[in-house]
Parts: C-alpha cells; structure tokens; sequence
C-alpha cells in the first residue's frame, strides 16, 4: 500500500472521497481523509457555519481580532481566500516574551501575505498595564483580558468603518464554555454562545466562523497550510477552569466520538430558539455607557471605562512580572 505522505507511515485507512491512501482520521464525521480531502473538508465547514448563521452579507467589512494562535491565523485565510474583505486587528496585551512573539508571528504574516494589519497594545488603549489593571479589577486575568478585547474589537471595527467583528473561536471553545455556562446555570451568558450576534445600537455583529471545527482539526489544517503560528499558552491562562472542561470534553470525545458537537451544535438547534425571549428581556435591560456609548448592565460607567478611571487613580506599584 501506498506510504501517506503526511506521516511517511504506510496508511491503513481510505480517503472516504477518493478511496486513496488517508492519514487523517476523523471519528467524528465517520470518515478518514488525505490532506486534499481533508482541506475541502475544512473549508466546508467553515462555510457551512458562515451559511447556516448568515455571518456576512454583501458589502461587509470585517475585523478578524488575531492574537498569533491557530484559530485566528487559519480564519485569517480562510475569509480572506474566499474573498471578504478582511481587516486584522492584533492587541499586545504585554504579557512579556508570548505577547512579543505573537506580535511578531501576526506581523510577519501580514507582511508575507500582504494583508490589512492594525496592532494595538493595552497599555495604549487602557492607559495603564494589564498587571494594574488587574490590580484594580476584581476580576481573575482571563475574565479580564476577555472584558477588555471585546470592547476594543466593537470600539476599532466602529473607529474602522468595519460592520462585522469577527474571532477564531472553535467547538473546543464554544463547547467547553457552555458547559461551564449550564453547570452553573448561568443563564444571562448564553446569549454569547451563539454564533452570530446581530448588530445594535453602537454594536458591530459578532461572529465565529470556526464554531463547527474543533481544536485539533484546526491545528492539522494549520500545519497543512503552512501556517505559522504560536503554540505556547498564555502566562495567566494555567489552571483556568475553562481548560479543565476543554480537557474533560477531550476525553468524553475519544470516548464517544462527536459529543462535543452533538453538545454545542445541538444547544444550538435545540434549545437556542427557545430562549429568545430571556434574549430579548437582557437586551431591553442594556444601558448604555455615559462615557463612552458601550452597552453595559451597570448603571453609570461600563466596566472598561470604570477600570481606566479606577486604574488610573491608584497609586502606581511596580508590575509584577506575569507568571512563567
Ligand atoms: P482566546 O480567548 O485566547 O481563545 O481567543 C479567542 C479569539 O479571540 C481568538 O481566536 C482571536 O480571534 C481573538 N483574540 C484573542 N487574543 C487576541 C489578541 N491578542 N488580539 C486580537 N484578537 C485576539
Ligand atoms: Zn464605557
């Protein structure tokens, strides 16, 4: 038999397309593929989910927040191979030598490719270092830096003329997420998971074109496109419970193949459509920031603007270095 060219082994395993050697398994959709294959498989997915939840309409200008890793690179050419226009956004959050690589990686590619690059750091847009923000933040790191790049990615699409803003979130993270939402009933962040959030008043529509495609899928068509990215985990990101459920899932999916899937995506077509009305009522209780326009649930400031003038006014410790 034939040696799969991707492992150099000799393959047990037929493409399900085109019957030829395959070095990819794919449990989940009960099917095996070679790279060719597998690439269409991929792409089809994407644009399946693109389809499915009416991500862009004609005239769009996207912002594609990328932070260097797999996800964000891979939607990066995806959406821009299949002809959208694209604009990146890449935010140095000053995490020492992971933010300098990721910038680093993000430009490079920008300039081999030619693409539309915008970089922000958090110090210039908040002010102040992530350490003091957090300082002055009762939140933990990832919250956080979560809170902090949503808003800037609506504020730099609407500063851009950008209609949509658009991330690299897959199944892994959209999956182990829900479960963290459902196991403690956290009903008021459901909204968030879905895939497409329509526009708003001062809202650009936010969309996941990676949401049917998991993590490890998304690392193999990295590394067939030749892609170069970052593999190193953020310094803060250790033991965060968002991981542990990634890894829990990982398991159960080895287990049980596609019940990742058959959790997020079923969520989706099952139990979505009936929350609408919770939807709409959360909606109706936004308010908007006197500062700076963004919705928020608070009264007065939203949450950026109230971390900027609490950060700003606290006596300047020294930073800590973030963690190794
Ligand atoms: P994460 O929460 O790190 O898994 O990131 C989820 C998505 O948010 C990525 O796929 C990117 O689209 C976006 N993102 C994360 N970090 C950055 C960053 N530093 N700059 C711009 N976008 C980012
Ligand atoms: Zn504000």
């Amino acid at each position: 038999m034939d040696r799969c060219e991707r492992t150099g082994r000799t393959p047990v395993m037929k493409c399900s397309v085109c019957r030829g050697p395959a070095g990819i398994r794919a449990p989940r959709h009960n099917a095996a593929f070679c790279d060719l294959h597998f690439r269409e498989h991929f792409l089809r997915q994407v644009q399946r989910a693109i389809e499915s939840r009416d991500m862009f309409r004609e005239g769009d200008s996207i912002l594609l927040g990328v932070s260097g890793g797999k996800d964000s690179m891979v939607a990066w050419e995806i959406l821009t191979g299949m002809g959208l226009e694209v604009q990146a956004l890449h935010l140095n959050h000053g995490f020492g030598p992971y933010s300098e690589r990721s910038e680093e990686v993000v430009r490079a590619h920008a300039a081999r490719a030619a693409r539309p690059l915008e970089v922000r750091s958090f110090r210039g847009l908040m002010g102040v270092t992530f350490e003091q923000a957090l300082r002055v933040s009762a939140r933990p790191a990832c919250s956080l830096c979560g809170t902090v790049k949503r808003y800037w990615m609506n504020r730099t699409a609407l500063e851009l003329g950008c209609t949509v803003a658009a991330t690299g979130h897959n199944l892994d993270d959209e999956a182990s997420a829900l479960l963290g939402n459902v196991l403690h009933w956290q009903t008021g962040y459901l909204r968030s998971r879905l895939p497409a959030l329509p526009e708003g008043e001062g809202m650009v529509r936010k969309v996941k074109p990676l949401f049917r495609v998991t993590d490890e899928e998304t690392r193999l068509y990295a590394g067939l496109a030749g892609l170069e990215f970052v593999e190193d985990a953020c310094p803060y990101a250790e033991n965060v419970t968002t991981h542990y459920y990634k890894g829990l899932l990982e398991r159960m999916e080895r287990e049980f193949p596609n019940i990742k899937g058959a959790f997020y995506l079923g969520f989706l077509d099952r139990l979505l459509p009936g929350l609408s009305a919770e939807f709409r009522r959360a909606e109706h209780e936004m308010r908007r920031c006197p500062e700076c326009g963004y919705r928020t649930l608070r009264e007065g400031r939203c949450t950026v603007c109230t971390l900027k003038e609490r950060a700003a006014g606290s006596p300047g410790k020294p930073d800590r270095a973030p963690p190794a």
